[in-house]
């Protein structure tokens, strides 16, 4: 691998870091209980909101990851023993439940094939069948699955929650699609989402958002469960005038004033929602023309973030990844569990152009050639031209999505 150039960083997260937002990061820090410290939470919460979708819920910072914001969302809201629905179409929703259970959670969870989405007629039925005493006091939802690529329909759960007219919370895992896909917390009536940094918000890992609505703030009031740093009541109450009640991160936090910037003021948010549909076509344009399978059984259910492609008998989709990233500095995403060695990801969120698509997929293209899977050499990155130069009036293309420098 050359030593020159930028590394390709084409894993589902962590994404690449726009220049702009190193630099905004660069900075000495300051002093987190001072009247600069206040200003730059009050300036960050407005714009977080609008990019979960809501006018009413609550957006709660934690240092953390991911995993974390899995915990948060649940300790709030959920008293130890109570019952929840989750599924397992992936390794994150059966992560997402293991949490669940390790917190002391009762979690019925229903395995669906990976590949598949989360059928809101699935979550009806589970919802019309639980008449017991003890009903499910929250469904446990994955947005867009990491692991397989597959992006379920958070408005079709929430339909079908009201059709089966059940009470439960709905607790929405955003990690892999918030900033990148539209998200409508409000109108979809979420009480939880959560996701992490590294993502579509284009910043290192190490924060935590969570989103609490009317319903999940009001049982976290009186319910939930033993908590301390995840409690989100001192947080919530001490942002209003601009603090913490931990030490947070502000060299993170200047970053996401600056992520929010560009996607919210400057790109603006339908513009980037277009971009990633856009871009997820022409990369899901060349692995039809690889004739790969995607591992998303319905296109309608095809992730803007992340394609999983299925490699072919007798090829572990480790030597692709390792291959791509030895010889070329481009980061792929590996199968995990179950799908090790079966599938490998491209990542195509966050800060990305299309010439970045078109140098991503040209060097999986030569990592697959390399190992004797017969492509054609060119013939993705044709079909991803194709379809790129067809489609010029794309909204926010020319002036937003040349975040990178
Ligand atoms: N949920 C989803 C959908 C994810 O993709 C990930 C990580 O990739 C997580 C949760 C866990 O987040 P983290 O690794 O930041 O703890």
């Amino acid at each position: 691998m050359s030593v020159s150039g930028r590394p390709f960083l084409q894993i589902p997260g962590p994404t690449n870091v726009p220049d702009r937002i190193l630099r905004a990061m660069d900075r000495p820090v300051i002093d987190h209980r001072g009247p600069e410290f206040a200003e730059l939470t009050k300036e960050i919460l407005p714009p977080l909101r609008e990019v979960f979708g809501t006018r009413e819920g609550a957006v709660v910072l934690y240092p953390s990851s991911g995993t974390g914001a899995w915990e948060a969302s649940l300790v709030n809201v959920l008293a130890p023993g109570e019952r929840v629905l989750a599924f397992n179409h992936g390794h994150f929703s059966a992560l997402f439940a293991q949490t669940a259970r390790n917190l002391g959670y009762e979690v019925d969870e229903v395995p669906l094939r990976w590949g598949q989405e989360l059928p809101a007629e699935e979550v009806e039925a589970r919802l019309k069948r639980d008449a017991g005493e003890r009903p499910y006091a929250a469904v446990l939802v994955v947005h867009n699955e990491t692991s397989t690529g597959v992006m379920s329909d958070i408005g079709a759960i929430r339909a079908a929650m009201d059709r089966a007219g059940h009470k439960a919370l709905l607790i929405v895992d955003t990690v892999s699609s918030l900033a990148s896909v539209e998200f409508r917390f409000d109108e979809w009536r979420v009480d939880v989402a959560l996701t992490g940094s590294q993502k579509g918000l284009m910043l290192p890992p190490g924060l935590a958002l969570v989103c609490a609505g009317p319903r999940a703030l009001a049982r976290g009031e009186t319910g939930g469960a033993p908590r301390n740093f995840f409690d989100w009541r001192p947080i919530i109450r001490d942002n209003q005038a601009g603090f913490f009640p931990y030490t947070p991160a502000t060299l993170i936090l200047y970053g996401l004033r600056e992520a929010l910037k560009i996607l919210v003021e400057e790109e603006g948010l339908d513009a980037v929602y277009a971009r990633h549909r856009y871009l997820a076509d022409a990369v899901r344009a060349a692995v039809s023309a690889w004739g790969l399978p995607n591992l998303c059984e319905k296109p309608e259910f095809h992730s803007n973030t992340l394609t999983a492609v299925v490699v072919p008998e007798g090829t572990d989709s480790d030597d692709i990844v390792r291959v791509a990233r030895d010889r070329f500095g481009l980061a792929l995403g590996v199968g995990l569990t179950r799908i090790k060695g079966k599938v490998f990801r491209i990542g195509h969120l966050g800060a990305l152009n299309e010439l970045e698509v078109l140098g991503t997929l040209g060097g999986v293209e030569m990592a697959l050639s390399e190992l004797g899977v017969q492509i054609g050499l060119g013939s993705g990155v044709a079909a991803a031209q194709g379809l790129l130069a067809r489609t010029p009036e794309v909204a926010g293309r020319r002036d937003g999505t040349v975040v990178t420098s």
